[in-house]
């Protein structure tokens, strides 16, 4: 189309969505947004709006969509949702006073890592993080635009950067530099992410540190420019940068944080069945943050871990005390969102009472914690600031019955301002004079049912019904005539209609401008109510964990530099919960110095993921600082936590169950040390029977001669067993069965020693499997048992392995013949995709 038959109006879209090629441009038509284009027949479809065009019937017709501006929200949360930019222009201008089109701007651009009032739940931080390289390393910053929290730390290599990314559950992702054809592969495709390139460094002295490395200043400068950029309003909730590394914390990849259900149940994605749900008794959606970012990031720091526990201790030691807390935090809100409404200007009358509430709170939980009079607590007691002068402002100028609105009125306390006093007193006492005139007038005219009514047209008037027309007085003027009765005025109604007016007019203009003087007033606080948020959650979560080692009886953790774990009746506290206490067997879980290793057989169902889990679960709860669901519980401080746990497909990123046990694998191998512990269960099951056991052997040995970490090794190959004997740091332990008369009963009992056979049959006899079908396969089992008593018994070899695998394919196999003859050369990289993907498919 050209530029000549594109309307003035039009031409305005066009220029403002040049602008925006990677957002969906709403655009302000009256009480409408709407969308033009592709915008329109894409939004058309997600949104289930109508599509219609604009010029019918034009040549061609500009296809349009549209959304109400007051039901917007809900529209642009499912575009934000689904992972889009969403790009409002309002209008910037009085379209009455406008010459010509409508001055319009973009005043928002709402991405999904930015997204900030949404529905979302209040437990969940939504963090946008940038990247950006410099040479061998990669910086990544991330921000909780919700809260204003802002962090930023140094990566060895993308992989890690992967991993971070994966770990903060970032959607979206400013980049800073130019991405390789995999890494953008692998970000944008694998990892679902919104990609924005950043070029552009905001510097401020005030948020990023100067000592920052050069990449990390660049990285957060970077992430800066691109909040400003889509923002386009005040940040000055935004908080000063902290660096931290990964080493400060207990190491867990996203992996393995989903196989040990600690956010969410791994199979339902509910907080149902997991850590969080266990350690979960916040009253605060503030402590509820917190609580998740402690769970997703244990210590290493022995002192921090401790500081935590003291107070865990004090609170378990003060029970009137602990409860009088947890009860005046259900008085406490979200002030760390409520200080970041404040400076998006968006703050409401009800949130500044609430603000109001949660100060009044601070001086009853201080003095809570005061009159426990323990010196762990000293520290908190000393952030606890209730900022006085805050709440005195707040409670003397808000009407305690405020709306949600902040144009009509109603939201200024009486007394806190004279001038508003006065124009109140105009509109109280009109009413007043009214029914005097009314009285009046009635009494004078003789019509009983004469009365004063009022409407926006007519404003006030005196109503007189047909049959009372004789009477109306002469100094009645007629205001308007409808089918039974007639509206009159007089001189005297008028005027005190004109101050009554007036003063409703100012009262609530006046209204609103104190409102923004106290909204601003609130603005300076935004740093001090940071900082009591801070403290209010800590206290939140250390009280949740009394709480929770009271009801779930846990005990303090000790411990120890002389690489030892020593648990005495062990419990999975998750599992305990949802099963009942009594029906849980503990399991008691001991690896001196000397061990490092332990082997786990026994039947399927017989309870090793449940038991290595355990200690995975004490180790993370330990180093939070919580306490742990045991009788005794002394453990060295881990730095990382490996597992290779469950059998699940990376069906998006395209990779086996076996590929992902072997990557999860490699990365224990790569980056375990000494200090940490590895999860294996059941390495090796994705494959043939001898690869597996080959490569369980193989990965065994390894971590036993050249790393030295803490490992469970559940397995099904018993042939494994015979390692005890070879290597001195690997013991046996089996989980034991009962068989009486034919029936076997799992005790789920960790017993030294390996299993002494397998109990597959038996389970597959539980889960309701054909009786013939049982038969057969019992008779299969004798076979092979006795072929493999004929071939040698040593299939375990104790010496290094040297000799070959077997084969993974038979080499005759045509997919191998077209491998064979497929020439490199000629391929582009596009080519050998498709090739690869043909293959797969026929496979
Ligand atoms: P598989 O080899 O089939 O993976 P497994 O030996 O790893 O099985 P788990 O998955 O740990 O077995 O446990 C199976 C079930 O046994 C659990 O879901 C739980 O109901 C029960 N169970 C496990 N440990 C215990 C325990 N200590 N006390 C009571 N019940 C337990």
């Amino acid at each position: 189309m050209t530029k000549e038959k594109i309307s003035p109006g039009m031409q305005q879209y066009l220029d403002i969505k040049a602008q925006h090629p990677d957002a969906f441009l709403l655009f302000r038509m009256g009480d409408f947004y709407e969308l033009f284009y592709d915008d329109a027949v894409e939004a058309a479809q997600i949104l289930e709006l109508t599509l219609t065009s604009r010029n019918k019937n034009a040549e061609h017709p500009i296809p349009m969509a549209g959304v109400p501006y007051h039901a917007a929200q809900q529209y642009i949360d499912t575009l934000v949702e689904l992972g889009h930019k969403v790009a409002i222009a309002e209008q910037i201008e009085d379209p009455k006073t406008a010459v010509g089109v409508v001055k319009r701007a973009v005043v928002q651009i709402i991405t999904p890592g930015t997204v900030v009032d949404s529905t979302k739940s209040d437990a969940e931080s939504n963090f946008l993080v940038a990247i950006d390289q410099e040479g061998p390393s990669f910086a990544l910053a991330y921000m909780d635009l919700a809260t204003g929290q802002f962090f930023v730390t140094t990566l060895a290599d993308f992989a890690a950067v992967c991993g971070e990314i994966r770990n903060l559950r970032a959607r979206e992702l400013v980049v800073g530099f130019n991405l390789s054809d995999t890494q953008q592969q692998v970000l944008s495709s694998q990892m679902n992410l919104l990609l924005s390139q950043e070029k552009e460094v905001v510097e401020d002295v005030h948020l990023i540190d100067t000592s920052l490395s050069a990449v990390e200043k660049t990285v957060a400068g970077k992430l800066l420019s691109y909040v400003h950029r889509t923002q386009l309003r005040e940040l000055s909730h935004l908080q000063k940068i902290q660096r931290y590394e990964i080493k400060d914390y207990l190491q867990m990849d996203y992996a393995t944080k989903a196989s040990l259900d600690l956010l969410e149940n791994g199979r339902t994605g509910k907080k149902h069945g997991s850590l969080y749900w266990l350690m979960d008794e916040t009253k605060t959606a503030m402590g509820m943050r917190l609580l998740r970012s402690w769970i997703d990031r244990p210590l290493v720091d022995k002192e921090r871990i401790v500081e935590r526990q003291e107070i865990v201790q004090v609170f378990l030691d003060s029970f009137f005390e602990r409860s009088d807390v947890s009860e005046s935090l259900k008085g406490v809100y979200d002030i760390e969102r409520l200080a970041s409404r404040v400076s998006f200007g968006k703050t409401l009358p009800k949130d500044l009472l609430q603000l109001a509430q949660t100060l009044g709170n601070v001086p009853t939980i201080k003095g809570i914690l005061e009159a426990i009079g323990h010196p762990v607590l000293d520290n908190l007691i000393a952030q606890l600031d209730s900022i006085p002068e805050l709440h005195a402002l707040i409670s003397a100028a808000i009407d305690p019955d405020a709306q949600g609105t902040i144009t009509e009125g109603n939201i200024i306390k009486a007394g806190f301002d004279q001038q508003l006093d006065q124009y109140r007193l105009v509109m109280r006492e009109g009413t007043g004079w009214i029914a005097e005139i009314e009285a009046k007038e009635r009494a004078h005219s003789g019509i009983n049912n004469l009365k004063i009514d009022y409407n926006k047209k007519d404003g006030y008037y005196f109503h007189v019904t047909n049959s009372n027309l004789s009477q109306v007085p002469n100094h009645f003027f007629r205001k308007a005539t409808l089918k039974n009765s007639e509206r009159y005025g007089t001189e005297e109604l008028a005027k005190i209609e004109g101050q009554m007016l007036e003063a409703r007019d100012k009262s609530s203009n006046l209204e609103y401008e104190i409102f923004m003087r106290i909204r601003q007033e609130v603005e300076k606080y935004i740093g001090r109510l940071q900082s009591l948020a801070k403290a209010l959650a800590t206290v939140d979560v250390l009280q949740s964990f009394a709480v929770v080692a009271e009801l779930q009886h846990l005990v303090r953790p000790s411990f120890t530099d002389n690489h030892t774990i020593a648990v005495e009746k062990g419990r999975h506290a998750v599992v305990e919960k949802v099963m009942g206490a009594q029906s849980y067997i503990p399991n008691s879980i001991y690896l001196d110095s000397q061990t490092n290793m332990q082997l786990i057989t026994g039947p399927n169902m017989s309870g090793k993921s449940t038991y290595m889990r355990q200690l995975a679960i004490i180790v993370v709860m330990a180093q939070m600082g919580s306490y742990v669901p045991a009788e005794t519980a002394t453990l060295p401080l881990f730095d990382a936590i490996f597992t290779r746990i469950g059998a699940a497909d990376d069906l998006v990123s395209g990779q086996s169950t076996f590929m992902v046990e072997m990557m999860e694998a490699n990365k224990a191998v790569h980056l375990a040390s000494k200090n940490s512990l590895i999860l294996f269960d059941e390495l090796g099951r994705g494959t043939a029977t001898y690869d597996g056991m080959a490569l369980a052997q193989a990965i065994i040995e390894h971590i036993h001669d050249q790393i030295g970490a803490k490992t469970l090794f559940a397995t099904h190959y018993h042939e494994l067993t015979a390692l005890e004997t070879e290597l001195p740091h690997l013991e046996n332990v089996h989980v034991s069965t009962l068989e009486q008369n034919g029936q076997v009963t799992f005790l789920h009992k960790i017993a030294p020693g390996p299993a002494d056979k397998s109990y597959g049959i038996h389970v597959a006899k539980i889960a309701g499997l054909p009786s013939a079908l049982l038969a057969r396969a019992d008779k299969i089992l004798k076979k092979l048992e006795q072929q493999a008593a004929q071939i040698s018994t040593d299939t375990v070899l104790t010496e290094p392995v040297v000799s070959d695998q077997l084969n993974l394919f038979d080499t005759t196999h045509p997919i191998l013949e077209r491998l064979a003859q497929l020439d490199l050369n000629q391929l582009t990289p596009v080519e050998a995709l498709v090739f690869l993907s043909d293959l797969q498919k026929e496979l």
